[in-house]
């Protein structure tokens, strides 16, 4: 597995990193590497009070995200390899994104949507899901393919998220400290 550090130092890659518009590859290796990765995603996603996470934000190319819907730790999940369908239903909410911190953009997602993906040993997982959980797994999929919740903004977004944006471009190109 191609890691830009020790697992245990991952940290969350914050937006301009190029990293985070990158299509991922299908995790192909079901080992202790993945589970111990998965492990760190949880951890972060849990520090920063996400509710999901997708490995491109840890700055791994891989085809995997976590998730947590409730708060509670019963509700961490770890989705390998998903793929989303029987997308239905259309509801509109803010999002925000753990590598766009204090953006929020308002995002038409499906209600409901079916998941199918494989779990960390590489077992068939299929689930459906509603509301808060469908967006999560549609925004984290949508990582797994370089899409970004900014990419969705409308003009009076656009406007509305230009200082923090910008900001942001300005720390990426002259980091202020480790995050
Ligand atoms: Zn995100």
């Amino acid at each position: 597995m191609d890691l830009p550090c020790p697992i245990e130092k991952l940290r969350i890659v914050l937006y301009p990193d190029p990293i985070l518009l990158q299509r991922c590859a299908p995790v192909e290796a079901f080992d202790e590497t993945l589970a111990a990765l998965a492990n760190r995603m949880i951890e972060l996603m849990h520090l920063y009070r996400g509710v999901g996470l997708a490995a491109p934000q840890v700055g791994v190319k891989l085809r995997l995200f976590v998730s947590n819907d409730t708060g509670e730790p019963e509700g961490d999940r770890i989705w390998v390899n998903p793929k989303l369908s029987d997308l239905e239903g259309v509801e509109e909410a803010d999002e925000g994104c753990l590598s766009i911190p204090g953006v929020n953009v308002p995002k038409r997602r499906a209600v409901s949507a079916t998941i199918q993906a494989q779990d960390v040993t590489g077992g068939p997982i299929t689930s459906r899901g509603e509301h808060l959980l469908a967006r999560i797994w549609q925004h984290e999929n949508d990582h797994l393919d370089g899409r970004l919740v900014i990419h969705y903004m409308s003009e009076a977004s656009k406007i509305e998220n230009k200082t923090i944006l910008r900001q942001l471009e300005a720390e990426y190109a002259n980091p202020p400290r480790r995050r």
